[in-house]
């Protein structure tokens, strides 16, 4: 990671240092030197060179962090709007997925990479299962390292069982000229457990033992893992504080306490989770068996990839499900669990210690990398007044109002304007990718693939007759 030349300094900001204590500054500088934070405090000292950017009225925070996001995806933004789960996993894992060449990977990839950093997403894990072939693989990661933010390629192929590419030279040789020695942030190896009792998922588990790679996945998924696979692998000792387990959210308290005594994470994708059908977003389990959480979008060809749609909907859905809990024991709930200041958490920090990666990114404190967010927005009314900072990032915020990022020190976006990426090449290389898939599937698939049947509703039947007021004599007539 580069850093620009020049010092930089933010001034006179709302600073939420997500340290250990979740130490907020009002008033506070950030000064970065190179690609580390030098120091934060109040009044600080800045070199003559420094770049100085205004944070008056505005807040400071860690770049956030994407635990699980379908870049390749990005490519058909908003398609998905109407889907579930299984038109998702027809079109891309039975029919229409393998239509994607290295390119429209490529494509899909920096659109997503671009779209990442825009909303101050300074570090995002490309959970990457559409990589059919080492060219796929490699575009992947060309289109990642073309763009300046932090990214963990994880490695997938859904067109293929785990077992099968994980096994292979190829995937071996790719491991050795792009990731050893290569310029992504991490590597992850991504793919699911079916619970078939055989375990052929073993000789995968295998693999990212021997290379030191995390493994990542989709794990309690309705109709799709259950706790048979979690317990398949924690019966093989494949279970680390490194494993990412994504969604969680349909699975019995012997999964979720196998999670917890084997140091593993929770990446919750609530918008996900809700429209989708995986299971009701899980952090008020998690909660109870203590384990920690990230966040994520999982993908834009239903949502976007805005974590701070990810906050929003994970507190809401949290205080949704304590609300109905207690409502069906005619209980109240007067204290909510779940607050603003932990999601906030779960954002930054949450995602830095599931990536191993808590040393150095995740928090605005000295030493670490400088990935810097600035919110600020002088023309919102919503920027005034700031009286609970984490509330205000939670629910008064957006990603409108990311004004400033910065990555390992060097400016990616100013002023609400991205530097040094050219967002009409993303364009033109993901119009292609749409052009040659509305040709490949036929228009008419294509419409039919975004547009999924609207089952019937059946009216139920009500007893109250029709009435209407009758102004003239003061009464109901019917
Ligand atoms: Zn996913």
């Amino acid at each position: 990671m580069s850093a620009t030349d020049r010092p930089v300094i933010f001034r006179n900001g709302l600073v939420l240092t997500m340290d250990d204590a979740h130490t907020v500054l009002p008033g506070a500088d950030v000064l970065v030197v190179g690609d580390r934070i030098a120091e934060v405090g109040v009044g600080l000292t800045a070199p003559d060179d420094a770049l100085e950017i205004d944070a008056t009225d505005g807040i400071l925070m860690p770049g956030m962090v994407d635990t699980h996001r379908h870049m390749w995806q990005t490519a058909m933004r908003g398609y998905g709007a109407d889907w579930t789960l299984t038109q998702y996993f027809v079109w891309y894992y039975l029919e229409s997925g393998k239509l994607f060449s290295p390119e429209d990977v490529y494509a899909g990839n920096l659109l997503g990479a671009i779209e990442a950093i825009d909303a101050g997403v300074t570090t995002t894990v490309d959970w990457s299962h559409g990589l059919q072939t080492p060219d796929h693989a490699d575009a992947a990661v060309d289109a990642l390292e073309a763009v300046p933010g932090r990214f963990v390629l994880a490695y997938g192929n859904i067109q293929q069982g785990p077992w099968e590419w994980a096994t292979s030279p190829e995937f071996r040789d790719f491991h050795r000229r792009r990731i050893d020695g290569g310029k992504l942030a991490g590597f992850q190896m991504a793919f699911d457990v079916t619970g078939d009792p055989a375990f052929p998922e073993r000789a995968a588990f295998e693999v990212a033992r021997e290379l030191g790679a995390a493994v990542t996945t989709h794990a309690g998924v309705w109709g799709a893992t259950n706790d048979d696979g979690i317990r398949l692998m924690h019966e093989g000792g494949f279970m680390t504080p490194s494993t990412v387990y994504v969604h969680a959210a349909t699975l019995t308290h012997d999964s979720y306490n196998r999670i917890a005594a084997t140091g593993g994470s929770v990446s919750v994708s609530t918008e996900s989770e809700q429209s989708a059908g995986q299971g009701y977003p899980p952090t008020w389990q998690l909660r109870h068996h203590d384990i920690p959480v990230s966040l994520s979008m999982d993908t834009s060809v239903w949502w976007s990839g805005d974590l701070f749609s990810a906050m929003r909907s994970t507190l809401g859905a949290d205080r949704s499900r304590e609300h109905l809990e207690a409502h069906a024991k005619q209980e109240t709930i007067t204290h909510c669990h779940l607050r603003a200041e932990q999601v906030v958490e779960w954002a930054t920090r949450g995602g830095a210690r599931a990536l191993g990666m808590d040393s150095t990114v995740g928090a605005l404190t000295a030493g670490r990398q400088a990935d810097v967010v600035l919110i600020k927005n002088d023309a919102s009314p919503v920027m005034f007044p700031i009286l609970n900072p984490h509330g205000h990032v939670v629910f008064q915020a957006q990603r409108g109002d990311v004004h400033t990022v910065l990555v390992g020190g060097r400016v990616v976006k100013r002023d609400g304007r991205l530097v040094g990426v050219d967002l009409a090449a993303a364009r033109a290389r993901v119009a292609a990718t749409i052009d040659h898939l509305r040709e490949a599937m036929g228009e008419e698939a294509w419409q039919r693939g975004m547009n999924p049947d609207v089952p019937e509703t059946a009216i139920l039947e009500n007893p109250y007759q029709y009435t209407e007021w009758d102004a003239g004599s003061a009464q109901w007539k019917h």
